[in-house]
């Protein structure tokens, strides 16, 4: 299509010089005028294409690299989700943050500043703990 509108103003360009329209009188000012004009403007607007195709594969390149880390991401952690209790607004907690933590994690609403979960765990009542020294004593025998 734009190269049917380069085709076009060189038809015209080239129809006009068969036709011995030249810039001597007025009428042919008008007409070599406007074909210049449209043949700038086709030029323009053929630039403004390849532009656009950079751009266009540019942000390809952007999508691709951006879902490549949201893969990443989500393979190498698992996430939990939670919605909040006081405005229901969701979200993603990092099981991780859980794995090795011994002290409680609380985790705060963003949208209301309402604790939204808390990791109190069993270490303050003791039930953890011993068990996991009996499975290292074992371990070890
Ligand atoms: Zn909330």
């Amino acid at each position: 299509m734009l190269r049917d509108l380069s085709e076009k103003v060189s038809y015209l360009q080239g129809l006009s010089e068969g036709l011995n329209i030249t810039e001597g009188n007025p009428q042919g000012k008008i007409i070599s005028g406007i074909l210049g004009v449209l043949n700038e403007m086709s030029e323009e607007i053929s630039q403004l294409q390849e532009d656009m195709d950079e751009i266009r594969e540019y942000l390809e390149n952007i999508d691709d690299d951006l879902l490549d880390l949201e893969e990443t991401i989500f393979e190498d952690n698992e996430f939990m989700e939670i919605s909040c209790r006081n405005c229901g607004e969701k979200l993603f907690i990092e099981s991780d943050i859980f794995a090795d933590v011994e002290d409680s994690i609380e985790v705060i609403c963003p949208c209301c500043n309402e604790v939204v979960f808390v990791n109190d765990n069993c270490f303050d009542c003791g039930h953890e703990s011993p068990e996991l020294n009996a499975d290292t004593s074992r371990g070890y025998l």
